[in-house]
């Protein structure tokens, strides 16, 4: 008989069909029905889980018992206790490198939004207001040859620093617990503590995972050491940035301006403060959204699944030590 799968994410109808060759699939839309009998019944007998999002912690563990194999469709697993998974014996696969060219992209729109109030600007050309040659109410700020500053250096940090680097001529520093010998090399990036990070760069940007370690990393005080002209990009985690701190020094001038695809809650609500300044540009976690880096994540996710469930995973495995055992 084959494994049973629970699928709680749209896929396109060849990827579905691919994982059927494989497994007894049970769809749902996302895990908003987890506690619908279908969804209960399914889970209690699936031996693999693949989608994306909800918090897939011990409670929602219990309720799994046969589980062996869980793939995520996102490169990002923060959503999973990996601590409660490696207890059961449960292997984690994520998709890294597949959307890392197209979020430092989203990065990249970011700096440049944000830098030169593109949102902004094209809003006050649709209301009617260029009616004469542009004042310097409309100037921006140059993003060329200015210092970026990448907090975290793993895959998406190095794509945005060759972008920096090569497109725009930015000198490129860069915080992360280790040193990058490619980045070094390739892009001239120098290592520095988070302090020098934070007062030397002219655009912040954050690439980070949320961790115990990374939680709320950028506070009221690290705001504060930061230059009143800086520009704070996140596209890692929401909560790697204390949010309230943020909005704060958005409003008073500690900083000049935020670009952001990645909140503390999501969606962002309507009334958040984010929304009424001018300053900010607030993205709906678009970092990998295009329909071609989409596709290839999904298929990446099923590919994991496979390999998982028969035993052949060799790559993108969150807790290889799993397999080990
Ligand atoms: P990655 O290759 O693992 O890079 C993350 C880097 O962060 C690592 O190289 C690590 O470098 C550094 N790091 C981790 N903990 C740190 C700490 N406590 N202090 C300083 N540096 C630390 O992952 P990636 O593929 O680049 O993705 C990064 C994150 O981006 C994901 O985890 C996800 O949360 C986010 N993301 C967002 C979107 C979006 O749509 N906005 C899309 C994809 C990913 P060291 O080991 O040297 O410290």
């Amino acid at each position: 008989m084959k494994p049973s799968v629970v699928l709680y994410k749209p896929l396109p109808a060849e990827l579905r069909q691919r994982l059927e060759q494989h497994f007894t699939l049970h769809c749902f839309d996302g895990l908003t029905s987890e506690n619908s009998q279908p969804f209960l019944s399914a889970l209690a007998n699936a031996e693999g889980i693949i989608g994306s999002g909800g918090k897939i912690d011990p409670d929602f563990l219990d309720k799994a018992p046969r589980l062996r194999a869980a793939s995520t469709i996102s490169v990002g697993y923060d959503n999973f206790d990996v601590e409660a998974l490696n207890q059961r014996g449960i292997v984690l696969t994520h998709t890294p490198t597949v959307l890392t060219e197209t979020v430092a992209d989203t990065i990249m729109a970011l700096v440049l939004a944000t830098a030169r109030r593109v949102v902004e600007v094209a809003e006050r050309v649709k209301a009617g207001e260029w009616q004469d040659n542009i004042d310097s109410s409309w100037f921006g700020v140059d993003v060329h040859h200015k210092t970026i500053g990448i907090l975290g250096m793993g895959r998406i940090g190095l794509a945005v620093a060759q972008r920096a680097h090569f497109g725009f001529s930015m000198p490129v520093l860069y915080t992360s617990r280790r040193s990058h010998a490619e980045a070094e090399s390739r892009f001239n990036a120098h290592r520095c503590d988070l302090d020098t990070l934070l007062a030397e760069s002219d655009f912040l940007c954050i690439t980070l995972p949320l961790t115990e370690q990374t939680f709320h990393m950028i506070g009221p005080e690290q705001l504060a050491k930061m230059k009143s002209s800086a520009i704070l990009i996140n596209a890692g985690r929401g909560s790697v940035v204390d949010e309230q701190a943020l909005i704060d020094a958005l409003q008073n001038g500690t900083i000049h301006a935020a670009g952001l695809d990645v909140f503390e809650q999501e969606p962002l609500s309507q009334n958040s403060p984010l929304l009424k300044l001018n300053n900010v540009v607030a993205l709906p976690h678009i970092g990998s959204a295009t329909h071609e880096t989409r596709y290839a994540m999904a298929a990446c996710a099923v590919d994991n699944l496979i390999a998982a469930l028969t035993g052949t995973v060799t790559e993108n495995c969150v807790n290889p030590l799993v397999i080990e055992k």
